[in-house]
């Protein structure tokens, strides 16, 4: 047993049963916790009661446009690649109301949402999830402007990261330098261990708060073995990682690719449902919608999130500027590998591969990407093409 506050950093051991306390520990804080669960025929994350409603035994296969639960032959419970989308709804929710205002004789009057904001522990982050945080983070809690509803969320949550040691198909995060192991930015850190023998969690602390945590699961100090075996298990899911992506030179290669005759060829499979856009977790895009009573008492402005993949997205003063699907999937994928750098410093994109399991139509950013590196541009760029939609 810990009888003092676990070091930072320092390995320790946990039980399953040991992890099943991280739910009253935490819940004792005032957090709400959100994790992996099984909710249809997916693993989502979703508000979680107890222990028990994590997807023990579950995991799922992916592909291109594939998704698909499979039941694992261990009750591993974080045995599974990511959840179906991504933890940003959870911190940048699809609608919030900005603000309300209510007539009040010749004027108005502004109504502030007053309710607090909740408080959430989320369990099960990948390294991939983390780093995409880390974007979000750099995109709404920027020096000159923050997203309130984000600020408020993203200041209070406690993050349990795992470690992965299993990799879908669609996972690229070796080659985006995101994974497979969490680096940084979590309170705590778990590698699950399952086997015949055992079923255990080597468990770090990566704060203060997260050692106070740690101090009352009951864990042990980790053995050598445990702590080879953490490691072999998350190199296993670092060689199992097969899907890629070149970044050395892609910004260039993105902006020179603008008449490249393979966005054509996209455009021919693309539906521009937008899918790609819900479930990436670094996509931050949003509409504003105001609505009001029929008597004018009421009015209300609602953030929406919207999608580059919409015609209206990109209507100024009297149209589009983007009406094709061309123009749209290239607009895509040239901000989130290309402009993106030159917005917020880093890659829009950590490979998570959620973009390629759900595209209906099975378009793989890799792939893409693969096909521009290969076949050189044809014609010579604008001049400035982070201008061109
Ligand atoms: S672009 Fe695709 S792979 Fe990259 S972070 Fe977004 S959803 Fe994940
Ligand atoms: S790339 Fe796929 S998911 Fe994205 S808009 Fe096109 S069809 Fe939909």
């Amino acid at each position: 047993m810990v009888t003092n506050l676990p070091s930072i950093g320092a390995p320790f051991v946990l039980e399953a049963a040991g992890l099943a306390q991280l739910f009253p520990s935490l819940q004792r804080r005032g957090y709400q916790v959100v994790g992996p669960a099984v909710r249809g025929s997916a693993i989502v994350y979703d508000v979680l009661n107890t222990f028990d409603e994590l997807p023990a035994g579950w995991t799922a296969e992916q592909e291109a446009g594939q998704y698909r639960l499979k039941r694992r032959n261990d009750g591993a419970l974080f045995g599974y690649a990511v959840g179906a989308h991504g933890w940003k709804k959870f911190l940048y929710p699809a609608e919030a109301r900005v603000f309300a205002a209510q007539r009040n004789g010749h004027g108005f009057r502004i109504l502030n949402d007053d309710a607090p904001s909740p408080r959430y522990a989320f369990l099960g982050m990948r390294a991939c999830e983390l780093a995409a945080m880390a974007i979000q983070d750099r995109v709404l809690l920027g020096e000159h402007y923050s997203e309130q509803v984000y600020q408020a969320r993203r200041h209070g949550v406690f993050l349990v990261a795992v470690n992965c040691t299993v990799s879908a198909p669609t996972c690229f995060c070796a080659s985006m330098h995101t994974g497979p192991p969490a680096q940084a930015g979590f309170d705590l850190a778990l590698t699950e261990l399952v086997d015949a023998q055992r079923h255990i969690f080597l468990v770090e602390a990566g704060t203060r708060q997260g050692a106070e945590v740690l101090a009352e699961l009951g864990a042990k100090e980790a053995d050598a073995t445990a702590r080879q075996d953490a490691e072999k298990a998350i190199k296993a899911a670092m060689a199992e990682t097969k899907r890629k992506l070149r970044t050395s030179g892609i910004r260039e290669m993105l902006y020179a690719a603008f008449e490249h005759p393979h966005w054509d060829e996209v455009a021919a499979r693309c539906l521009a449902c937008g899918n790609c856009t819900m479930v990436c977790p670094t996509c931050f895009c949003t509409t504003v919608e105001d609505v009001s009573t029929v008597d004018g008492s009421h009015a209300e402005r609602w953030r929406k999130w919207d999608s580059c993949f919409t015609q209206n997205f990109s209507y100024i003063h009297g149209g589009s500027v983007r009406m094709s699907i061309k123009s749209r999937y290239r607009q895509w994928l040239t901000h989130k590998l290309a402009a993106w750098i030159d917005q917020f410093g880093s890659s829009g994109c950590v490979g998570c591969g959620r973009c390629i399991t759900w595209c209906p139509a099975g378009i793989d950013i890799t792939q893409e990407v693969a096909t521009l590196w290969e076949q050189p541009a044809p014609a010579a760029a604008p001049a400035d093409l982070r201008r061109v939609p």
